[in-house]
């Protein structure tokens, strides 16, 4: 927390009572006939920065440790007292309050990482590290994407589930590591109207190859032309069998005197 704090990135979290060296607090049956809401604060200075710990009175015990939240001020909650059968006002410090608002995102997060987890046999400890962080920026990408998406008003069928996501995201990636020159990564893109049309032409002749992912398809990146033998175009609704061919796609694609298909593929 210390190091995070250098960096000026502050944190609250929960801690366990034994990681606090040399700090007490007294015990949860002392604090609970002092009633709910009882608070207790520790300040330590620890290598320069201001470390506060505080220890709250709900039903149980609960321990806080952060580097920028004080106490003050203390708002009051709204609990059920089962004694008293009533709802009773219990003062609450605002560290608390400021922990309960953010500690759904954090579950919530938690839950999408855990759907579709890079699983790594790897017993170095930062190899799980790195991993989770990777996981940790998909599902963050996925969530800016979906907000993208809702913005431009896309309809949620059109919309990619965190699973087609990250495949297509791995797919861009797979595609863009084949290239040495490759600089820029791949990335999927909100759907339009197009991917649909692109879906279709997919199913109509299934011995055919795959069209790539929309992110691979409109990267910019090494789609260079080459001559081959025949064989049908790709853009959708061109019925041309031209021997013109992307090499990065790996689609036979037209370019004739009134249209454009190599263009037309790479761009909408
Ligand atoms: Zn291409
Ligand atoms: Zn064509």
């Amino acid at each position: 927390m210390t190091v995070l704090a250098k960096k000026q990135i502050y944190c609250l979290g929960t801690v366990r009572i034994n990681r606090l060296q040399g700090i007490s607090f007294e015990n949860d049956k002392a604090l609970g006939k002092k009633g709910r809401g009882t608070h207790q604060e520790n300040k330590a200075l620890v290598d320069d920065v201001e470390v506060r710990a505080k220890k709250w009175m709900d039903n149980k015990g609960v321990t806080l440790l952060s580097t920028f939240a004080s106490a003050e001020p203390v708002w009051e909650l709204k609990r059920y007292d089962k004694k008293a059968k009533a709802v009773v006002t219990v003062p609450c410090p605002a560290v608390v309050t400021e922990y309960n608002k953010f500690m759904g995102g954090v579950d919530l997060m938690d839950s999408l990482i855990s759907l579709y987890r890079i699983h790594t046999r790897s017993k170095k400890y930062y190899h799980k590290i790195f991993f989770h962080f990777l996981d940790v920026t998909v599902v963050n990408c996925w969530l800016l994407y979906r907000r993208d998406s809702s913005d431009l008003d896309i309809p949620e069928r059109k919309v990619m589930m965190l699973q087609e996501f990250k495949l297509s995201l791995a797919e861009s990636l797979l595609l863009e590591g084949k290239n040495p020159m490759a600089k820029k990564r791949g990335r999927p893109s909100s759907n339009g109207g197009t991917a649909a049309q692109f879906a279709k032409k997919k199913k109509s002749s299934p011995a055919t190859k795959p069209i790539p992912a929309e992110g691979v398809r409109t990267d910019g990146y090494h789609h260079y032309p080459v001559v081959t033998t025949r064989g049908r175009c790709k853009n959708p609704d061109c019925k041309s069998a031209p021997v013109l061919y992307c090499q990065k796609c790996k689609v036979h694609l037209c370019i004739t005197k009134d249209k454009n298909c190599f263009v037309e593929f790479h761009t909408k």
